[in-house]
């Protein structure tokens, strides 16, 4: 037991123990969170369903999982002696090595005293007489805490559709955030997978080489962009550790929350098609998210979007050598970046084996899942093993599964009934006390998440500290500040083009979730000066109370 937990009080008889702050998750945001706040001495306990730290990486190890963030970003800045010490196998390196990275933070830090593994927070309720919040654990304890801070992760909640049958098949079935850590033997196997999302796209170039025979279940095809990945070259990574400091500032006043090489000047329409396949070439043998900065208007233009879109089919009908296949692949229905870009390693390729098949669900909607595999409307697959890669309940999911009620008995669900209401993407009118790291109405999902991980957690454990500095017992959103919040969210993405593709980020992915657009657009530099300017005007738009 740590010294936090000592120092802890045992409330009463019934191991109820009191805290200043429970947080929720032991990925990057709740470790570093546990490490800020213990800083400022307060008692901390975390909770983690899983039985080790990570969080997304820690839950996604299927074949082929990486981050498509470069690796030299994708990491705490907090430490600059951690930050040179630690080294990237690969510019987007596996998830083992990110797994093997999140155990570093712990260890490094002596993290885990404070958290406790394979524990799910079931409830977490608002008292009012004690302004103190009550967390209950499927473990059948509960503690309470002063502060209530969330660091369950944008994309924790699996989603496996309601299939028909599912329960009758008599292989073995997996999501990919589920993976057994041993791993599955796919050595003559038939493999079903259903879902090309990000996910998807990096596992079937994997489960094709395993497998005997691979079927892949296409509803919706997505935009892909080749991650062109390759093993960190030491004078790179020398020189970026070199000018880290300079790199990290870049991301932060960035769009992206990366660094950005060069920011584009002039609309994809005001210069030559001979020239703007050039720059489109360029990016895409750059790889990864590098397209994305071609020209000003590829988020804001439907036009200047196509030419982008057109240029990846273009890609897709010349690396996949069946036309027909090739058409099934290439996205036409919604822009290109308006849901979630992927990014791959020889996904195209893989529809070029002998053993890979495309069955177009889009067109022939899968019916149910029988004894033996799949039966859509056109026919029957038989497979030995099938693979979900189905998604997220994105968001707001990780918060409705934790049960959080707030003033009045008033639940997160019902508040949200008719989609997430934010403060800053951190608050919430009727939850006093609680913080949301990465919660709707922030960056997050459109950012490099450990820089908005990093900027969310030194904004609330400053604010933490200015509300013990001025001895308040208490601080909540204001109804007109979220209001105008909710508004300005809405009135960002209104100037974009996201919301023409039915993607996650606006809940079309959960049958009955209301289409809302979640995301903050304006950007991560942006974002955090709005941050820094309510701070500094003692909390503009928040109530605070002795
Ligand atoms: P996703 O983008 O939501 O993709 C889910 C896929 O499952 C889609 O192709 C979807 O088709 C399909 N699907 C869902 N229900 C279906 C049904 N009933 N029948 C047929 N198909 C169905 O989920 P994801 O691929 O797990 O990715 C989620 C997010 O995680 C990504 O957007 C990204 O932000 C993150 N991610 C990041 C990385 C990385 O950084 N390396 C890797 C993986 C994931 P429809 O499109 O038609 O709904």
């Amino acid at each position: 037991m740590s010294q936090a937990q000592d120092d802890a009080v045992e409330a009463d008889s019934t191991s109820h123990v009191e805290y200043d702050a429970v947080v929720v998750g032991a990925g990057f945001a709740g470790m570093y969170q546990l490490y800020r706040l213990r800083e400022l001495g307060l008692t901390v306990k975390v909770f983690e369903t899983g039985d080790g730290v990570g969080g997304t990486w820690y839950w996604n190890r299927y074949p082929g999982a990486r981050v498509d963030s470069p690796s030299m970003q994708y990491s705490l800045s907090f430490s600059s002696e951690m930050e040179q010490e630690w080294g990237w196998s690969e510019d987007y390196s596996p998830q083992s090595d990110l797994e093997g990275y999140a155990n570093h933070v712990a260890d490094r830090f002596n993290l885990r005293d404070d958290i406790q593994f394979g524990t799910s927070v079931t409830a977490a309720t608002y008292d009012e007489p004690s302004g103190r919040w009550i967390i209950h654990t499927d473990r059948g304890d509960w503690v309470s805490a002063k502060y209530f801070i969330t660091a369950a992760g944008c994309l924790s909640a699996t989603n496996v559709p309601n299939f028909k049958g599912i329960d009758t098949f008599e292989g073995q079935w997996y999501h990919t955030s589920r993976w057994p850590r041993e791993g599955v033997d796919l050595t003559g196997k038939r493999v079903g997978i259903v879902g090309t999302g990000s996910t998807g796209i990096q596992a079937i170039p994997k489960l094709a080489e395993q497998a005997d025979q691979l079927f892949v279940f296409q509803r919706t095809p997505n935009y892909s962009l080749p991650s062109n990945n390759k093993p960190m070259d030491p004078d790179f990574e020398r020189d970026w550790k070199e000018r880290y400091s300079e790199h990290r500032h870049n991301a932060r006043v960035s769009p992206g929350g990366a660094e950005v090489i060069a920011y584009p000047e002039v609309s994809a329409l005001s210069v030559s098609e001979e020239e703007r396949n050039r720059v489109y070439e360029a990016a895409w043998n750059q790889g990864a998210f590098t397209m994305l900065q071609s020209f000003t208007d590829l988020m804001t233009n439907i036009d200047a979007n196509d030419t982008a879109a057109e240029f990846v089919r273009n890609k897709i009908r010349a690396t996949v050598k069946n036309q027909e296949v090739a058409e099934l692949l290439a996205p036409k229905d919604y822009p290109i970046f308006t849901k979630r870009i992927c990014v791959d390693t020889h996904y195209y390729e893989t529809y070029n084996r002998d053993n890979v098949t495309l069955v177009d669900v889009k067109t022939n909607p899968i019916e149910e899942i029988t004894p033996t595999g799949v039966t859509t409307s056109a026919g029957s697959y038989d497979v030995d093993v099938l693979v979900f890669a189905t998604g997220f309940d994105a968001m707001t999911g990780p918060l409705f599964r934790m049960g959080i009620v707030g003033k009045g008995g008033l639940s997160l669900k019902e508040k949200w009934e008719a989609g997430p209401r934010t403060y800053l993407g951190i608050s919430t009118v009727g939850f006093p006390n609680m913080f949301m790291i990465t919660g709707p109405g922030s960056p997050s999902v459109l950012s490099n998440m450990t820089t908005s991980i990093e900027q969310h957690v030194d904004w609330i454990t400053d604010t933490i500290k200015y509300l013990k500095e001025h001895d308040l017992q208490q601080i909540e959103a204001k109804a007109d500040a979220e209001d105008a919040w909710v508004d300005h969210v809405n009135d960002v993405a209104d100037m974009t083009l996201y919301k023409r593709a039915n993607s996650w980020y606006i809940g079309a992915n959960i049958p009955g979730k209301p289409r809302v657009f979640m995301p903050y657009v304006g950007g991560v530099g942006a974002y955090r000066e709005k941050c820094d300017e309510v701070a500094a005007k003692d909390y503009e738009g928040f109530a605070l109370s002795s």
